[in-house]
């Protein structure tokens, strides 16, 4: 099918930026509706240049509209700033942040595809996307991973949301999350670390704020 052989040659990070639901959405509006085959900025140029040689279709420049190509990117978490809202594991597509609620979060930086769906939701702006060392661009093989993790992800959440989350290589991520909330012990309400852990979270709160502000004026 036409599609599938489109959507095998997208990166899969189902970031969305092509304007439809994920890679296969895109993949499907290629084959089915002429979709235009340059609305992937992480594909960049040679995603382009496969998909006109796969469609005989003349090569394009990227719509930048829908964003500009980077190097493959991972995002971190500013765990000092984290409070736990879980608010990016719900955005993330392939299930790379493990964390529980009113714990802090953390990445899996191997299961990160890049796609920033994480970042926008957080409220306390704790999360950036830094570059992958050494810098490099997607790859078939990032491709193949990502798809794999989204794909064990769907079948989690067919399943009710409720569901262990299950990961191709990491197994049974709940006995991850269980260990990280074991290791990092939240603070008693009363202590002095629990006191810091507030001022810590009203410090990156008013920060947020202000960036917001900046943001709406400019
Ligand atoms: S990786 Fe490309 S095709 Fe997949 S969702 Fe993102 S922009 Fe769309
Ligand atoms: S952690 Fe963030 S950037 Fe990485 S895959 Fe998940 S949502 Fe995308
Ligand atoms: S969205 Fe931000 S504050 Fe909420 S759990 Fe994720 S990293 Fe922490």
């Amino acid at each position: 099918m036409l599609a599938q052989r489109i959507n095998a040659l997208l990166p899969q990070t189902q970031c969305t930026k092509c304007g439809y639901q994920g890679c296969e959405p895109y993949a499907q509006a290629i084959a089915s509706e002429g979709a235009a085959i340059n609305r992937c900025p992480p594909g960049g140029e040679a995603g382009i240049a496969a998909l006109a040689q796969l469609l005989q279709l003349p090569v394009i420049a990227l719509d930048t509209d829908c964003g500009a190509h980077q190097l493959l990117q991972v995002a971190v978490i500013d765990e000092q700033f984290c409070i736990g809202c879980t608010l990016c594991i719900q955005a993330c597509p392939v299930d790379a942040i493990i964390g529980a609620s009113k714990l802090m979060h953390t990445v899996l930086p191997e299961q990160c595809t890049g796609c920033d769906l994480c970042v926008a939701p957080c409220p306390v702006d704790c999360i950036s996307m830094v570059p992958v060392i050494p810098q490099r661009s997607w790859t078939s093989q990032d491709a193949a991973r990502a798809r794999a993790y989204f794909e064990a992800r769907q079948r989690r959440l067919a399943k009710g949301p409720e569901s262990l989350r299950q990961s191709p290589e990491f197994g049974d991520s709940a006995a991850v999350i269980a260990h990280h909330s074991t290791t990092h012990d939240t603070p008693e309400v009363g202590s002095p670390d629990h006191s810091d852990k507030q001022q810590a979270i009203a410090r990156a709160l008013a920060r947020a704020r202000a960036r917001r502000a900046v943001r709406q004026t400019s």
